[in-house]
């Protein structure tokens, strides 16, 4: 600190900082000077191969986008300076709502600055406390926080924990509207939310259901339309919201598809829609682009389920505790927090770029290095990353 303290705040701050330091938690950035892709090249010249982006398609620095982009600053302008319903809403917002609804099978959506911002913006306009919530356990901070901001009755169910979620159904009987609330892929541990159940439960109670797809829109499922695809039960989810800042070219942007109804009333009441600027008019054309490139051709989406298969295996035959799976987060298991540290760090001089994650990310005891599959890897690259996990999990007696 070159400052000095004015005042006990900064102490209370400095001293807040020093435990995050001391407790080991203290979060570093690297900085990258290339843009987002596999082949990186970090701030120290380092070349590396990048295993922990949510860029699973390889959209990030994909061509069409970037002149999608480029076109609409030419024919749109930089910004908007305004919310959407002042003076903030363009041709291009209203057709990527449209292509957005129509991908998802829904009536509309509502875009957002994130998804963030869509859960953020989601819980208060819909439900007060005539209402119940039934959130599962390891949902995403945004949805927790949205769900902080609405009055409605709240209720928790341990992960994935169908028995767990229909006593909660039970105790909310007398509730005017129960709305399910799930991720649809639990991003630390890559597995798929059973919406299956979960939608079959809903029915039964005459319970709604809302989906987060930020770690599945654009390539799980067999036409990438999400976690609802993948188990068949699209048109039984009430709610998606999901992410551009992913596997749709990972800029930024987020959304809310659902029926007219709830698309009209968020766009009326949500928060973070009527008081937060308009998504730029670049962003907004790059991701239409992704949506068009995406429903044009299921070869990216292809190539990212063969390379995932091949890493979840080649990784298993070597001897690593891999979590099972099928989606393109394959944590490796390590447990113990300080090795996973040091494996991350070793594998990164290795040229190979991932992170360790531990508590309170993860439970204690529950150490882990994720690693994300991308379209845009190679199998010489998945060979190169098996290789240097393999010589450095040996080297720290790992396998
Ligand atoms: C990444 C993520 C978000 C946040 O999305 P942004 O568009 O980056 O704000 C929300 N929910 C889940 C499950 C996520 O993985």
């Amino acid at each position: 600190m070159t400052h000095p303290l004015p005042n006990k705040a900064q102490s209370h701050w400095l001293e807040a900082l020093e435990q995050i330091e001391s407790d080991g938690l203290y979060k570093r950035e690297r900085e990258i000077i290339t843009p987002q892709r596999v082949e990186i090249e970090t701030q120290g010249g380092q070349h590396v191969l990048n295993f922990c982006a949510n860029n699973y398609l390889g959209l990030a620095d994909h061509p069409d986008l970037i002149s999608a982009a480029k076109q609409a600053l030419d024919d749109y302008g930089f910004g908007l300076a305004s919310v959407r319903f002042i003076c903030g809403t363009q041709t291009p917002h209203r057709q990527l709502e449209k292509t957005i609804a129509d991908f998802l099978g829904q009536d509309d959506s509502i875009l957002y600055a994130a998804c963030f911002d869509a859960n953020g913006g989601l819980f208060e306009p819909l439900l007060d406390d005539q209402d119940a919530i039934i959130s599962d356990q390891l949902n995403h901070a945004s949805i927790i926080d949205g769900i902080r901001l609405c009055k409605a009755e709240r209720h928790r169910y341990a992960n994935a924990d169908m028995n767990a979620l229909e006593d909660c159904l039970k105790a909310t009987q007398k509730k005017r509207t129960r709305l399910i609330a799930t991720d649809g892929v639990f991003s630390m541990d890559g597995t798929i939310a059973p919406l299956d159940e979960i939608a079959a439960l809903a029915e039964r109670y005459d319970a709604l259901v809302m989906v987060d797809d930020c770690h599945a829109t654009g390539f799980l499922g067999p036409h990438g339309k999400g976690s609802g695809e993948h188990h068949g039960v699209m048109d039984k989810i009430d709610i998606v919201t999901s992410t551009l800042g992913k596997a749709m070219g990972g800029g930024m942007g987020g959304f809310t598809a659902a029926s007219s109804t709830v698309v009209d009333l968020l766009r009326q009441r949500s928060r973070p829609y009527l008081f937060s600027n308009s998504l730029a008019p670049a962003l907004v054309a790059a991701a239409q682009a992704a949506f068009d490139l995406i429903q044009a051709s299921g070869e990216r989406r292809a190539k990212l389920q063969h390379n995932t298969e091949f890493f979840r295996q080649a990784m298993t035959d070597a001897g690593f505790d891999i979590k099972p799976g099928t989606h393109p987060i394959v944590p490796v298991m390590l447990y113990d927090a300080p090795l996973a540290q040091a494996m991350a760090q070793e594998l990164l001089t290795e040229g190979i770029y991932v992170i360790g994650f531990f508590y309170p990310v993860v439970p204690k005891g529950e150490a882990r290095i994720r690693t994300q599959i991308s379209a845009a890897h190679t199998k010489a690259h998945l060979e190169q990353a098996v290789d240097a996990f393999t010589k450095v999990g040996k080297r720290l007696g790992v396998v």
